[in-house]
């Protein structure tokens, strides 16, 4: 893919941007910039952070705009200009998807397409009640479908799986209605650009993977 490509994955929890974005990696020189592991990984180093976040985010709820806008600036300023982009939950709000517009070109980047991966509500129950996630690399897992060759630990690094405290089912259902109040517009705001693509993302990540190489061209 051209230099200078940024790609964006929208989708409800659980639609499995990460994993996809994974997949999708594999062929192309992506860089994947996810906010939500952004934001966890400022929660461990960072006590006053935590503080001020963490109950946010434990109650299914979005942090600030401004918060977020600076780690994502943090997080491009340390990718070579070569790599494509993928942003996995960002933008997530109106606001966001105007800053983002000015954000790009500061680094060089311009978006390509905005990839979504639209799930049921059933699959994403099911899904994010099964995810664990790598404490140390953020490989994402599930009791169901991917498991780990070892119960427990991170197939490529080694590390120690977790279930994220917002996976819980109260959690999830608040994550949900957030996803459906502040970022389900965004979809027809990228419509409207001719910048969408839409995929089936009730399937394995492979197909939606599959499609989304077809949508770009490459083999
Ligand atoms: P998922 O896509 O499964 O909801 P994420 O890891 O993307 O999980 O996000 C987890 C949490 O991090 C969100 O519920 C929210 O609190 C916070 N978060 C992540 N990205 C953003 C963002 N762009 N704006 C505001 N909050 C965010
Ligand atoms: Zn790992």
């Amino acid at each position: 893919m051209e230099k200078g490509v940024a790609l964006v994955f929208l989708g409800a929890p659980g639609a499995g941007k990460g994993t996809v974005i994974g997949f999708v990696s594999q062929k192309f020189p992506l860089a994947q910039v996810s906010t939500g592991d952004l934001i966890r990984a400022k929660i461990k180093a960072d006590h006053r952070f935590r503080e001020q976040v963490e109950g946010l985010m434990n109650q299914g709820k979005l942090v600030g705009d401004d918060i977020v806008e600076g780690l994502l600036r943090e997080a491009l300023a340390k990718i070579p200009a070569e790599k494509g982009l993928a942003l996995d939950g960002y933008p997530r709000t109106p606001v966001q998807a105007e800053s983002l517009e000015k954000i790009l070109p500061e680094f060089k980047r311009s978006l390509k397409k905005v990839i979504y991966l639209n799930v049921s509500e059933k699959t994403v129950l099911q899904r994010l009640g099964g995810r664990r996630q790598c404490r140390n690399c953020n490989a994402i897992y599930n009791v169901i479908g991917m498991k780990p060759k070892r119960e427990g630990v991170c197939d490529k690094c080694g590390g120690i799986l977790f279930t994220r405290e917002d996976d819980k089912p109260e959690v999830i259902k608040k994550r949900l209605k957030e996803y459906r109040e502040k970022t389900s517009s965004l979809i027809e705001f990228y419509k409207a650009k001719g910048l969408l693509f839409e995929v089936d993302a009730n399937k394995e990540a492979t197909d939606s993977a599959k499609a989304i190489f077809k949508e770009l061209g490459v083999q």
